[in-house]
């Protein structure tokens, strides 16, 4: 997969179906995939940030997540000619599972902000398996590994804020059976309305 790269930080430039595609492909081949949102404001913190720039160049599909990642490819000549946001990224995820039946975790927010989002999300897709749920301020690590262990899921969403997500997952990812996952912010807060 062809990446660009601005000032030291790669970018995906692939839509929404094309990165659900190959998703696709990768669970089929039982490979682990990370999805993490790529802005100006990370581009420019990556300068400074060496672990920034690690977990970004480090992710399997930077997404363009910013009219300013598009801009930059435009002047350059890039293939970016899309805007990927994290959220939108998140709802293709969703219906991408519900099709394939995939089991999803959803791990972070306020409890009454990952259960609301939980609720909204399986009356918008009434198809989904939801495989477990944790907020985001739970206190036993290790707890949570085994639920998500138990829990089978083929999909995980983490919503901690940036990096803090991203860390998680790369600190975690070897040890759990998901085979996607994406640090997705605020959205939670956004499918709870
Ligand atoms: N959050 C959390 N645990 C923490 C810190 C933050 O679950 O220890 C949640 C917070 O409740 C919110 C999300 O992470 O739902 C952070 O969203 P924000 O918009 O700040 O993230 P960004 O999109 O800016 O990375």
């Amino acid at each position: 997969m062809t990446k660009e790269e601005y000032m030291g930080v790669q970018v995906s430039p692939l839509s929404y179906e094309e990165i659900t595609q190959q998703l696709k492909q990768r669970v089929a081949q039982g490979e682990q995939s990370t999805i993490i949102a790529v802005n100006p404001e990370k581009i420019m913190k990556s300068q400074t940030d060496e672990t920034l720039r690690d977990l970004i160049n480090g992710s399997t599909f930077q997404i363009p997540d910013g009219v300013g990642v598009l801009l930059a490819s435009r002047l350059k000549g890039g293939d970016i000619n899309s805007r990927v946001t994290g959220v939108d990224m998140m709802d293709r995820l969703l219906q991408l599972s519900a099709d394939e039946g995939y089991r999803v975790f959803f791990y972070g927010a306020k409890e009454e902000v990952v259960t609301k989002a939980i609720e909204n999300i399986q009356q918008k897709y009434p198809a989904i398996q939801v495989a477990g749920y944790e907020n985001g301020y739970a206190q036993d690590q290790e707890a949570l590994i085994q639920k998500i262990q138990d829990s089978n899921a083929d999909v995980m969403f983490v919503a901690l804020g940036s990096p803090k997500q991203e860390l998680w997952i790369r600190e975690n990812k070897e040890r759990l059976p998901v085979k996607v996952f994406q640090g997705v912010g605020g959205s939670f807060d956004v499918f709870a309305g």
